[in-house]
């Protein structure tokens, strides 16, 4: 068997070798390292892909959160609500641009951020929601385009861990996510399901006033050469990650179904497991959930483990050669730097929980069918044991 690992951007690697090897000689062969022809290219690729109307290539996913709160017209101390369970990236930029983080607590089905807990959240000084679509799931987009409609507020969605997945609406329209809030933001940090070989990311808008004041903020808030109108940022693509991106951006779909093909075999395996919760999403009109629907991309194959033996299971996995991971560990509102004193422990059962329960195994396109078998019977047998 081959060594199992979490990522395996190696065997990814040597499947596409020649037009990454090729797409990447010709920005050197050109000495276009920045602002290449490559970096224009990709963003129209991936506007056509997503079927948004702008995307701004950046140096990263942080940034791209930033840079997209940047460009609306958010003050300091204004509200921003987000997911108490999520990668600190998304409440470090809010808490950067002096505005104010208030975390909220999440849904135990699809993990992301809880629809009533917004709700309750809301004051005169909200502002906007950052819904995080986590470990590949779309979050209920519908529910939150309504509350933001109700109370005026944008959505920013941060969709770094799920490009390529669909979310269909009420009304039975399927669209990306990072295409339905005000603004959104990615990751191609080389482990997300769209990866370069460096840091990179993208801001997405269909609002074209927004996305002209989003061109100028990443590049030091130049709207014209040396005329600086807003403070701004140096945040790149550069031209050899954009060729990276876009010899693998063609892959995307098959990548993203190589991901939910391992997540089936999973999910049948632990499928009758009473310790076990097998990760779902829900995806149609009438809100039900299906076991592994095409909508997930499976950044993360995340699963609960009930009966309070997931630290030991990871010892065990790691004894036996499989890799895995705890997504997140931590709340973000127990964070030493985002605790704030308004928060109520009652407030975040749901995360405080899943901190304890949750644990994701290896997930990449190149998993194979003994890998997997192997992994599914190694917690199987620890589980129930
Ligand atoms: C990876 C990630 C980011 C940050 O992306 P970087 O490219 O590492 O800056 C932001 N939010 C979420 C949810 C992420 O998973």
């Amino acid at each position: 068997m081959k060594k199992i690992q979490m990522v395996d951007l190696k065997g990814q690697y040597e499947a596409i070798k020649s037009q990454v090897d090729s797409s990447i000689q010709e920005v050197i062969d050109t000495t276009t390292f920045i602002n290449g022809p490559e970096v224009h290219e990709f963003q129209k690729e991936l506007e056509i892909y997503l079927g948004v109307k702008n995307v701004i290539p950046c140096a990263n996913g942080t940034d791209a959160l930033q840079i997209a709160m940047m460009g609306l017209d958010l003050k300091p101390g204004d509200e921003v609500i987000t997911a108490d369970f999520t990668f600190a990236a998304t409440v470090e930029v809010i808490a950067l641009l002096q505005l104010t983080p208030v975390l909220v607590d999440v849904d135990p089905v699809n993990f992301n951020i809880d629809i009533d807990a917004i709700k309750k959240a809301i004051t005169p000084r909200t502002k906007a929601i950052v819904p995080v679509h986590l470990f590949g799931l779309s979050a209920n987009m519908d529910a939150i385009m309504k509350i933001a409609e109700e109370h005026n507020l944008y959505v920013i969605e941060d969709n770094a861990q799920a490009i390529g997945a669909n979310y269909i609406s009420k009304d039975g329209s399927k669209k990306k996510t990072g295409t339905m809030g005000h603004v959104a933001s990615t990751s191609f940090f080389p482990s997300k399901n769209l990866g370069c070989y460096g840091d990179g990311g993208a801001i997405f808008t269909n609002d074209d006033a927004l996305a002209h004041t989003i061109r100028g903020i990443v590049n030091h808030g130049m709207y014209e050469r040396y005329h600086h109108d807003v403070v701004g940022v140096n945040s790149r693509l550069d031209s050899i990650q954009a060729a990276v991106l876009r010899a693998k951006l063609p892959h995307l779909d098959s990548y993203n179904e190589a991901r939910r093909n391992a997540a089936r075999k999973y999910s049948k395996a632990f499928a009758d497991m009473e310790a076990v919760v097998i990760p779902k999403g829900v995806c149609d009109t009438n809100n039900s959930i299906c076991d592994v629907c095409d909508c997930h991309v499976f950044h993360q194959y995340t699963l609960r483990i009930l009966n309070g033996k997931r630290d030991a299971l990871v010892k065990h996995l790691n004894e036996n050669g499989i890799p895995c991971g705890v997504y997140y560990p931590i709340p973000l509102h127990l964070q030493k730097a985002y605790r704030d004193e308004r928060y109520n422990e009652a407030d975040f059962e749901v995360t405080n929980q899943l901190v304890k329960e949750v644990i994701s195994l290896p997930m990449h396109t190149e998993l194979d069918e003994e890998q997997i078998d192997f992994i599914t019977k190694t917690v199987i047998n620890f589980v129930s044991k």
